[in-house]
This record gives C-alpha cells, sequence and structure tokens, in this order.
C-alpha cells in the first residue's frame, strides 16, 4: 500500500501526501517521499535516487 514517509530522520509517516510537520527534522515543510514497501523498513522511500544536485 502507498504510503508516505519523511527521510530526514523524525520517522514521520502519512497514509497521504503531506510535507513533514516536525521542526526539528531536517526536512520539515519538504513533502515526505512515497513508499511502497510492505515490510515497515521504507527502503523504497530511503534509497530512491537523490534529485540533481543544486548548482552552485
Ligand atoms: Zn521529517
Ligand atoms: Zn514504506
Amino acid at each position: 500500500m502507498t504510503h508516505y514517509v519523511c527521510t530526514g530522520g523524525c520517522g514521520g509517516e502519512s497514509e497521504t501526501p503531506k510535507a513533514c510537520d516536525n521542526p526539528r527534522c531536517v526536512k520539515f515543510t519538504q513533502p515526505m517521499t512515497v513508499c511502497n514497501c510492505q515490510d515497515t523498513q521504507h527502503r523504497d522511500a530511503y534509497e530512491q535516487p537523490k534529485p540533481p544536485a543544486l548548482t552552485q
């Protein structure tokens, strides 16, 4: 089942798309990553390729 997880270390999870809402997380306000894992390890989300590096 598709779900969304924050990969910033806060452990945030959601069944619907949303942004991280943990102010202490490095990904606070950033959209959670879609994940389709079935073992709660969220490897799908954590192993997704990183977005292209920003120049500068
Ligand atoms: Zn987070
Ligand atoms: Zn998962």
